[in-house]
């Protein structure tokens, strides 16, 4: 969730040699963790989050996700196992997202990596932690260089005094996004949770059981959408139930205790699993704009068995203030939409009903079929939909189309301003409001417009700061620095003669 660089991993100790944490090696990494006893991870990692057409595009340390979804849950301990590095990196970004819990984390070194010590350690943390005045839930998440090692998550006890236990390997060379990542450890929650409603009664929800069937809200979410999502299903007979991931042990219970999911996001594969053996049909799509509100109002109604009839009346009551907050603000001119977050097309969605020029989307998140409605309905409205987009995918519809607003991560941000084009941060500025029904449909329209009017502003600035040099000249200097770009070409060279040797010393 973050417009923030990368938490690094340079170097950790006792890595697999040739191993670079984030920066390279993936390929090393994942065969030492195969070889220490991971493959049956990596390899439902490679079925739940598909790579391709790239193998990871450019965002933050995946880790991240899982860390923010634990640390976000009342009663839980979360625990890091990896290079201080990278937890220094992920502690850092927790924080300056306002985590306010206590990041834990088991240091490790050569000897305690390769001799078992580490597991020990970790160990002992969590016996140490579980204490049922204090938490429901203790999450161990191993890194990088622990999974690689093959740190044994899975022999820890399942429950400690009543405090259950859940380790999660989450290395950036087997799950792609922080997105994705957010569903490692809600599946995980949800298969504990799922396990234990199976072997006895267990608690209810804080303010106890809704009286009619709820609708499961699979994906992060502005806190009014799940009330607006809940007024579109009443006519419906149905109410909105828990958002997964969850912010209580609790309502996972619940979760599972619906009517029918709606995968809001798409991307929460492993989550999706356990909804799936707990016998509950799955949605795709949202309810943006009148076109995607319409549908899975349908869809919902279906796969609870609603009558068209009461459709047809749910239908009624929402479209018409959906199309009548698209009609007040309409959007003119052309916009270019990339993220990180498995909102992206969404988004897209209610851009194009609200009148904008959207030739381009691109989003990090893998294809799936809970994202097919929308990919279908945005290609038809002439959308090219990009799944796991990378950086060069998003800079080349910049250049492309030229648009007048850029919406995406940070460096397409600042490519964009490079260029006095007007810009937004998809994670701070879009998937910080509401998306779903009227409120979605107004809100959005409202900031995107401003920065649509704001191209003067941008050009001022280009002009103000046109003197200041680009690249290896920016800034303000008594002598502008000279580039060299025969060096870069040497190294380039050299560089590429070494990989090309690498390739013939494997290929032998
Ligand atoms: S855990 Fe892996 S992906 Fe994350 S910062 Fe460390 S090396 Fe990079």
């Amino acid at each position: 969730m973050s417009e923030l660089p990368s938490p690094t991993g340079a170097g950790p100790a006792a890595a697999p040699a040739g191993a670079t944490g984030c920066h390279g090696g993936a390929e090393e990494l994942r065969r030492a963790a195969a070889a220490a006893g991971k493959s049956a991870t990596l390899e439902r990692y490679a079925a739940d989050y598909p790579a391709g057409p790239h193998d990871q595009p450019q965002s933050m340390c995946p880790a991240f996700g899982s860390l923010r979804v634990g640390l976000r849950m009342r009663r839980t301990a979360t625990v890091l196992s990896g290079s201080a590095c990278c937890v220094y990196g992920l502690t850092f970004t927790s924080h300056f997202y306002g985590a306010r819990r206590t990041v834990g984390y088991v240091p490790f070194n050569s000897e305690t990596l390769v001799t078992g010590k580490l597991f020990e350690d970790i160990r002992e943390a969590v016996f140490k932690l579980a204490d049922p005045k204090l938490y429901d839930a203790v999450v161990i998440i191993n890194l990088c260089v622990p999974t690689a090692s093959g740190v044994p998550l899975q022999l820890l006890p399942k429950a400690i005094n009543g405090v259950r236990v859940v380790g999660i390997d989450v290395p950036g060379f087997g799950v792609p996004t922080h997105a994705e990542a957010k569903d490692v450890l809600a599946g995980a929650m949800l298969k504990y949770a799922r396990n234990e409603a199976g072997a006895g009664p267990v608690q209810a929800p804080r303010g106890g059981r809704n009286a009619r069937p709820t609708i499961t809200l699979l994906g992060e979410m502005f806190p009014a959408d799940p009330v607006g999502i809940g007024l579109m299903l009443e006519p419906l007979g149905l109410a909105a139930g828990p958002v997964v991931p969850t912010r209580e042990w609790r309502e996972l219970y619940a979760a599972l205790d619906c009517a029918a999911v709606a995968a809001i996001h798409p991307f929460y594969a492993a989550s999706v699993r356990e909804f799936t053996a707990a016998g509950r049909a799955v949605v795709g799509s949202a309810p943006v704009g009148v076109d995607g509100t319409a549908a899975w109002l349908a869809a919902v109604g279906k796969a609870c068995g609603i009558s068209a009839e009461r459709i047809g009346a749910a239908q009624n009551q929402s479209l018409p203030a959906i199309r009548a907050a698209l009609e007040r603000a309409r959007l003119r001119g052309r916009i270019t939409l990339s993220g990180y977050e498995g909102s992206e097309l969404l988004v897209a969605r209610l851009l194009v009903e609200s009148g904008a020029d959207l030739p381009y989307v691109g989003t990090a998140c893998a294809h799936s079929t809970w994202s097919e409605p929308d990919r279908e309905w945005l290609e038809a409205h002439g959308v090219r939909v990009r799944f796991r987009a990378s950086l060069q995918d998003d800079l080349a519809a910049l250049a492309e189309f030229s648009p007048d607003l850029a919406i995406g991560t940070t460096p397409v941000v600042q490519a964009a301003k490079e260029r006095a084009i007007p810009a937004m941060y998809f994670t701070n500025l879009i998937s910080a409001r509401p998306l779903m029904g009227a409120a979605g449909a107004g809100s959005l329209a409202q900031v995107i417009g401003a920065a649509l009017a704001n191209r003067s502003r941008f050009e001022t600035m280009r002009e103000f700061f046109g003197g200041v040099g680009e690249g290896h000249a920016a800034g303000v200097w008594e002598r502008v620095p000279e580039d060299r770009p025969q060096f870069r070409a040497r190294y380039a060279a050299r560089l590429a003669k070494l990989e090309a040797n690498r390739h013939a010393e494997e290929a032998v």
